[in-house]
């Protein structure tokens, strides 16, 4: 079986000179996407009941991912969730919850909000699911063993302690990764880690390095269609150095 595990950022208009407007799926075209999947017969969920759905073999489900934790994904991401009885994995920069993106704010020269802890509960409440997106979102090739250590497994007892349960879900920050970092994270105790290398997830894949789909603001809903119900992504499907 093919998964297909969708990457978002922020759900809402890109603000005017933005750099990176790719980022950006305004609520109504966010809708227009969760329409067409269940048109297609096809049901959003969290990365814990894909990964599920993987191991079983069984149809039906594409993985619905927002990578940062933007409090736009509360107010805009949420509701549409909600209207079409879809869940969602957000994966949150632990050590920056209720701030903003530190990590990147100079290059995109856009201040944008994070979630903050009341959020996150209710987001959780809601029946979606948070994944960890390490504590500064750095690139985890460039640190050191124990500071991999450190934003590995700081972030998921961070994230454990403010849920009250367990996080078994990573994303790796840049999709920076490499075997040992993998290791890491498996040792960490996390159960899957996506990745940004594009295709389609299949069994076969290293849980620890799965890969997905980007969904970018300003494609047309028939490049969407053809991402989730094709094997077009796999067209693109490469290895990220
Ligand atoms: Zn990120």
């Amino acid at each position: 079986m093919r998964l297909p595990i969708l990457t978002y950022h922020n759900i809402g208009a890109a603000p005017a000179g933005a750099r990176m407007p790719k980022l950006y799926v305004t609520q109504q075209a966010f809708a227009r996407q969760c329409r067409v999947l269940r048109a297609l017969g096809l049901r959003g969920v969290s990365m814990g009941e894909g990964l599920q759905a993987l191991r079983a073999g069984r149809n039906g489900v594409v993985v619905l991912t927002f990578d940062d934790g933007y409090v736009d994904n509360f107010t805009h991401a949420l509701p549409v969730l909600q209207e079409f009885g879809f869940t969602a994995t957000c994966y949150v920069v632990a050590g920056l919850i209720g701030s903003f993106n530190a990590w990147d704010i100079e290059y995109l020269g856009v201040r944008k909000s994070l979630m903050n802890v009341d959020q996150l509960r209710a987001w959780r409440a809601a029946g979606q699911e948070i994944g960890s997106h390490t504590l500064t979102h750095p690139r985890l090739t460039s640190l050191s063993e124990s500071e991999q250590s450190r934003e590995l497994c700081s972030s998921k007892a961070a994230l454990e302690q403010m849920l009250g349960e367990p996080v078994p879900h990573f994303c790796y920050p840049y999709g920076d990764e490499s075997e040992s970092v993998r290791r890491a994270v498996a040792a960490a105790g996390y159960e899957s880690a996506v990745s940004t290398r594009r295709g389609l997830a299949t069994e076969r894949d290293d849980p620890h390095a799965l890969p997905r789909v980007s969904i970018n603001g300003g494609k047309g809903l028939l490049r969407f269609a053809l991402k989730v119900a094709t094997p077009y992504a796999n067209l693109r499907r490469e290895a990220v150095a």
